[in-house]
């Protein structure tokens, strides 16, 4: 039977291919007695299930994408260790003989009493391990019950595949980076959460915020993806393949077609100058950047380097990082954002995570409140920052204590550089991001205190309009059209413009070919994007004249009738 699923569109284009269901929410589990006869089958239907998830991790350690985080092997390492213990390997089948229930239920029991062993930890670090045991119990129980393995990395598809979850971690995109899905849909997510981010990175068509899909679709089911309408087509009928064929041709060739302006001139109609910049979160981005014709990486997220990993990388191995990138820009500019853990972005180590985390140690609050994980990274970035233009760039600032702190401690790592006879810029820039409405408000203070600002429009966004970025269900409530938010953006391009100090943004709104005239409008000249929208943004830089564009922004940024905001836009784009 064929039936449409309808979600919001997180990442353009048209994919047609087969459903591949995985899952990373715990898994239901059955309970029934077996007959006494059927024990010695359960116990090596257990033991296999044990060998089938050995294979399935020393796999996924194989296949571990080339620029990955080194220590990604030991995370992996660590599953197989628990995997190996007898409270997991062994255990269950004592309950299964003696009590004769189902292998599923009797490792299910045992992962319950784990937890709440650990759970009776005072150390947050190893009570945080609880979350290993689980994630190895789920694949053991995924393959009892018959469940294809949660990170297929093993498979070399012959056709097109589309992956359909449930909900997918940042962490967990990375991984899918180096597996071919024609494209991603879940059922929860927002559009600007970081692993719909991930998505347009990798160019691949996804849809979220389905709320059933992993319910609805069955494994095999030929499915349509529209990324940029949000619309899924289940099993479709011959004419709506054709139709979805066709869009998908046209927008192939529509891709193509715009390649043919990336090496010309940046610049308005009136001939000012937009600089176009790539946002970028892995080594693997580079390319992009590069078949973009990027000016540069106007925002490094850094902290993916610390995600699938039990551990810190060192002061080396971030420098060799930042280094590598640094030289593959052969001068032009990168900004490095200094690390944003946090909120969506958990590392699997240090704080536990809290009731809020959008709200708590997140950004530049977690880098304070661990000053030898800041040095660290700082050491690390200014080195690198020896090998071309290397920008700092700090997220979430909120106060001016923050401000001096952060200040302070790169005051810090310059003096123990200088002392460790280690080479650095000296005159390296630092940014702060405005994300924060308190930041906002306060931006000719860090204006005049900084050396450029970055507006990231997700958090801002989100902070303002009080609204979850990650959260499907108030989704339809997160606009970046609201005049507080435009508004707000303003304000903080005056406060730079005024104290002589560059403002880009860098949150998603700059990746929005719909939205570029109206940022120009609002002064805008730097902009920080997904290196796959860059050509379709300076589509429509070539083709805007400033001086047509202040009058409709100010209507907008005046406006509180919906219906007027899109009629505006639409004015502001003709
Ligand atoms: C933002 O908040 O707009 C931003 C660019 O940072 P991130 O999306 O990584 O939070
Ligand atoms: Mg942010």
């Amino acid at each position: 039977m064929s039936f449409s699923l309808h979600g919001i569109g997180v990442s353009s284009g048209i994919a047609i291919g087969y459903a591949h269901i995985t899952s990373s929410a715990r898994v239901e589990v059955p309970q029934y007695m077996l007959d006494r006869q059927y024990i010695d089958e359960e116990l090596a239907r257990f033991d296999a299930a044990i060998l089938t998830t050995r294979e399935e991790l020393e796999t996924l350690r194989l296949h571990i994408p080339a620029h990955a985080p080194a220590e990604l092997s030991a995370f992996l390492d660590m599953h197989l260790m628990f995997l190996g213990d007898s409270t997991i390997a062994e255990e269950p089948k004592r309950l299964i003989s003696e009590t004769q229930c189902n292998a599923e239920w009797a490792l299910a029991q045992q992962m319950e009493a784990l937890v709440a062993r650990f759970e009776e930890i005072e150390d947050p670090y190893l009570r945080s391990r609880q979350d290993d045991v689980v994630q190895v119990v789920q694949r053991v129980l995924k393959v009892l019950l018959g469940h294809p393995s949660h990170l297929p990395l093993d498979v070399n598809f012959d056709e097109e595949r589309i992956l359909v979850a449930h909900e997918l971690s940042p962490a967990d995109m990375i991984l899918f980076k180096s597996v071919r899905f024609a494209a991603f849909i879940t059922d929860l997510g927002g559009t600007t959460s970081h692993t719909a981010i991930l998505a347009r990175s990798m160019a691949i068509p996804s849809v979220m915020a389905l709320h059933n899909a992993r319910g609805l679709i069955r494994d095999h089911d030929l499915l349509i993806v529209d990324g940029r309408d949000g619309v899924v087509i289940v099993n479709p009928d011959e004419s709506a393949l054709a139709e979805y064929r066709l869009r998908q041709n046209q927008w192939r060739i529509d891709t193509e077609k715009l390649k043919r302006i990336k090496s010309s001139k940046s610049a308005t109609l009136d001939g000012t100058p937009i600089a176009l910049m790539a946002n970028i979160e892995l080594l693997s981005d580079l390319d992009a950047v590069k078949a973009a014709g990027a000016q540069g990486i106007g925002l490094f997220r850094s902290e993916f380097m610390f995600l699938n990993r039990s551990d810190l990388p060192s002061e080396d191995e971030q420098y060799e990082f930042y280094k590598t990138v640094t030289e593959s820009l052969d001068g032009k500019p990168v900004t490095i954002r200094t690390l944003d853990l946090g909120a969506d972005k958990q590392a699997p180590w240090g704080h536990s995570v809290a009731d809020n985390p959008a709200l708590g140690l997140r950004a530049i609050r977690l880098c304070l409140a661990e000053p030898g994980l800041f040095q660290t990274q700082l050491r690390a970035i200014l080195r690198a920052s020896h090998h071309g233009r290397v920008n700092i760039l700090i997220p979430m600032l909120a106060s001016f204590i923050e401000l001096r702190q952060t200040l302070q401690h790169i005051d810090t790592a310059k003096a123990s550089l200088r002392k460790d006879g280690l080479k650095f810029d000296e005159g390296i820039a630092v940014g702060g991001m405005i994300e924060i409405p308190a930041a906002a408000l306060s931006a000719p203070f860090f204006a005049e205190q900084l050396d450029f600002l970055s507006i990231g429009t997700n958090d801002l966004i989100q902070y303002t309009l009080a609204i979850d970025r990650a959260d499907d269900s108030v989704a339809h409530l997160y606009d970046p059209l609201h005049p507080a938010v435009l508004n707000l953006i303003q304000h903080t391009i005056r406060a730079g413009a005024k104290a002589g100090k560059p403002v880009s943004v860098c949150g998603e709104m700059a990746g929005d070919p719909q939205l570029t005239r109206l940022l120009l409008g609002l002064g805008l000249r730097t902009f920080s994007m997904q290196a796959a929208s860059l050509l379709q943004v300076k589509q429509q830089v070539l083709k805007a004249q400033l001086e047509e564009l202040a009058p409709l922004t100010q209507r907008l940024l005046k406006n509180t009738d919906p219906d007027k905001t899109a009629q505006l836009l639409g004015r502001l784009n003709s």
